[in-house]
C-alpha cells in the first residue's frame, strides 16, 4: 500500500520510511548540543535522558505534515539560501513550518509558565531607542537575537523602519484558525515591524506572494541562525524564529 500512496503523493516531500538517523537528524545534534545528545536506533536521546522517536515511516500529506510532523518532517522542505532563494515559494513549500511541538515543549517548555521562566530581557536597537523585549534564553537564543539587534542597528536609516516597533516575541497561543501551537508560544520567534509586513491570510481575492521586507535585513537574521516567514508559500513576512538546523548545509 505504500508505494502507491507514494505514487499517488506526488507533492509529499517526506522521502520512504527508512527509520533510521540521517544527516538532518546530525543536523539536529549539531544545532542543539546543550539540548541533544545522540541519535541512534531511529531515536533522539535528549541530555535528560529522555528519548524520542525520530521518524515514524509514515508517508503523510501536506496537511498530515503540519498536523502529525514527527522530528525527521521537520526537514520535509529544505530551507531556501543565498541570493536566488526569494523567488515565490512553489504550492505549498513550507520550509520550517513544520513543527514537531513534542520536540519544542521539551526544548523551550511544556507550557506558558515554564517558557516565562527561561526569558530574557533585551534592548532592541538601543542606539536607535528601540523597545525592551523578551525572549528565549535556552540554547543562547536570546544571545543570537541580541547580535541581530546590534547589526540592524547599524543599517542605513532607509531599513530600519522595517525592524523598528516589533510586533511580538513570546506569547503563548495557537496559529490562527489553527490547535498547532506558534513558535511564538517558546519564545523563539520575533515579529518585526507589522505596518510593513504581508501575510498569505490577508490576500484578498485569492492566493498571491507579496513581501516588501528587504533581503539585506532577512540575511542578519539567517547569519544567526534565524529562519524567515517570507520563504514560506504560506508567507507571514514579519516573522523570523529560531531554527538553526534549517539552515546548516
Ligand atoms: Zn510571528
Amino acid at each position: 500500500m505504500k508505494a502507491l500512496v507514494a505514487a499517488l503523493c506526488l507533492s509529499c516531500v517526506t522521502h520512504y520510511a527508512h527509520a533510521v538517523c540521517d544527516k538532518n537528524a546530525d543536523k539536529l545534534l549539531k544545532a542543539y548540543p546543550e539540548q541533544l545528545v545522540a541519535c541512534e536506533n531511529n531515536t533522539i536521546v535528549w541530555k535528560s535522558g529522555e528519548r524520542q522517536l525520530y521518524d515514524d515511516g509514515k508517508q503523510k500529506t501536506f496537511d498530515q505534515l503540519l498536523e502529525q510532523a514527527d522530528v525527521e518532517d521537520m526537514f520535509a522542505f529544505p530551507y531556501p539560501i543565498g541570493a536566488n532563494s526569494y523567488v515565490p515559494p512553489a504550492l505549498n513549500v513550507d520550509a520550517g513550518r513544520i513543527r514537531n511541538e513534542e520536540f519544542f515543549k521539551r526544548m523551550y517548555g511544556a507550557s506558558s509558565s515554564e517558557v516565562k521562566s527561561h526569558l530574557t530581557s533585551l534592548k532592541w536597537l538601543p542606539k536607535s531607542d528601540g523597545e525592551t523585549i523578551k525572549i528565549q534564553s535556552v540554547n543562547g537564543v536570546a544571545a543570537k537575537l541580541e547580535q541581530i539587534s546590534q547589526e540592524l542597528d547599524e543599517v542605513p536609516s532607509a531599513l530600519k523602519k522595517y525592524v523598528m516597533d516589533t510586533s511580538g516575541t513570546f506569547n503563548w497561543r495557537v496559529i490562527s484558525g489553527t490547535d498547532r501551537l506558534s513558535n511564538h508560544s517558546f519564545a523563539i520567534a520575533i515579529d518585526i515591524n507589522t505596518k510593513h509586513a504581508d501575510y498569505w491570510q490577508w490576500s484578498k481575492g485569492g492566493y498571491a506572494y507579496k513581501n516588501a521586507i528587504p533581503h539585506e535585513i532577512v540575511e542578519i537574521f539567517e547569519k544567526h541562525g534565524f529562519i524567515w516567514g517570507g520563504k514560506w508559500y504560506h508567507y507571514d513576512t514579519m516573522h523570523f524564529e529560531y531554527r538553526p538546523e534549517l539552515l546548516m548545509n
